[in-house]
């Protein structure tokens, strides 16, 4: 029998997305993997996706990201039309066997709310779950609703009664990762990269910092709240500054970025991206959150480059230490670690990847949780 699942990616970019993007990637990777195995694929999106699926729900022409800075009470209907339509749709049809839901806390609230008569709902938690304390820490789903991680670590920190709606972990993946393994080596510059957008958690201003004080070239790439280029930062002018992120990179960042030594080119996409990691002695993750789950993590390994990280979040079950990367407690241990990246080995890291990080392997193990979610189970699967 055919499963149909109705794939929640949200409102907020089309999928897959024009560049950066965490969530809309991993469902732009999952869904080919999924109909590939036979499932068939409503996707609730924005009508500017592109991703081949089976049927399309969308009530905004493209993705609303751009409403993120705008005042709460201006942006809150944003998901909540979204997610409106998905619930309409849902008592529209009898033939959605599942809901896998990506919209952080609404999606999660409206469809538990949905009450017996929904479908399964398997939510995966994309974030840091120390968010949302009142609503984790009081979901009640029933037997209906079920959430996975993106890591063990992740899940590990989460309040109560969310782990009792948990059925594990599923890693994140890459389709980088695909036959990594096979591909040549690429000639390695002398600069590291950090792949992200610009944000406190992610540690820029670590990075950077460390850069200068070791000597070492860096290249920063991601954007910095809705500013993909550095032109268009520039362009913004002073109210920019009310985004966080914005006021974080020009107090924090932007202090070390002398555009020769550290540089910002702004929001990498597609062979620009591969190309500026491929070539990177290391990824640098200079954490100072516990990242999730990690995508620029496996797509650093697969393009066999090396990562050199604060062992935070995700971060020690993706990177094995001393063979795929380097793990550091502290900030004056990754300078450290900086010199030492170049004994670690290119093959190694995309070994890794081909085997782990495949978007085959993650859309075997959602099927797997599917089933479980569909039978009513709550305990956890063993580790992939
Ligand atoms: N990304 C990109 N271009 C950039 C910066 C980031 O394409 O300039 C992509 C990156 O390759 C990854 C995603 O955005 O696929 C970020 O996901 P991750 O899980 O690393 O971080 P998140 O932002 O979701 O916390």
């Amino acid at each position: 029998m055919t499963l149909t699942v109705l794939m929640n990616a949200g409102p907020w970019l089309s999928v897959p997305p024009p560049g950066y993007g965490g969530i809309e990637n991993v469902v732009a990777t999952l869904v080919p993997e999924l109909r590939r195995l036979g499932v068939r694929v409503v996707l609730a999106s924005v009508g500017s996706s592109t991703l081949p699926v089976d049927e399309r729900i969308a009530v905004f022409p493209d993705g609303q990201f751009h409403a993120l800075q705008r005042p709460y009470n201006q942006v809150c209907g944003v998901s909540q039309a979204h997610l409106a339509e998905v619930v309409r749709e849902l008592h529209r049809r009898d033939d959605v066997d599942l809901v896998h839901d990506h919209v952080e806390a609404v999606g999660l609230a409206t469809l538990a709310a949905m009450g017996p008569d929904a479908p399964p709902v398997l939510h995966t938690l994309h974030w840091d779950l120390a968010k949302h304390p009142e609503l984790y820490g009081g979901l009640d789903g029933g037997d209906r609703v079920r959430v996975n991680g993106v890591s063990a670590a992740q899940l590990a920190r989460a309040p109560r009664a969310l782990r009792e709606h948990s059925v594990g972990h599923v890693h994140l993946s890459t389709p980088l990762a695909v036959d990594a393994d096979r591909r040549p080596a690429v000639a390695k510059g002398d600069h590291l990269v950090i792949l992200g957008r610009i944000n406190p958690g992610k540690g820029q201003d670590l990075g950077a910092r460390l850069a200068r004080t070791v000597g070492f070239p860096l290249v920063l790439a991601g954007p910095v709240g809705p500013y993909h280029r550095p032109e268009d930062l520039a362009a913004a002018g002073d109210d920019a500054r009310q985004n966080p992120d914005v006021r974080f990179f020009y107090e924090q960042v932007a202090p070390y970025v002398d555009g020769d030594l550290v540089r910002w080119v702004g929001t990498v996409a597609g062979p620009e991206r591969d190309d500026l990691v491929a070539s990177a002695r290391a990824s640098l993750f200079p954490l100072r959150w516990e990242e999730p789950g990690g995508t620029a993590v496996v797509e650093s390994l697969s393009l066999g480059t090396p990562v050199l990280a604060t062992a935070r979040g995700c971060l020690p079950e993706l990177i094995a230490h001393g063979r795929t990367g380097l793990l550091a407690t502290d900030e004056e241990e990754l300078g450290e670690l900086v010199l030492t990246a170049g004994l670690l080995e290119p093959g190694e890291c995309r070994r890794e990847a081909a085997e782990r990080f495949t978007p085959a392997r993650m859309a075997q193990r959602y099927v797997e949780l599917y089933d479980r979610v569909r039978r009513g189970a709550t305990t956890p699967m063993p580790l992939a």
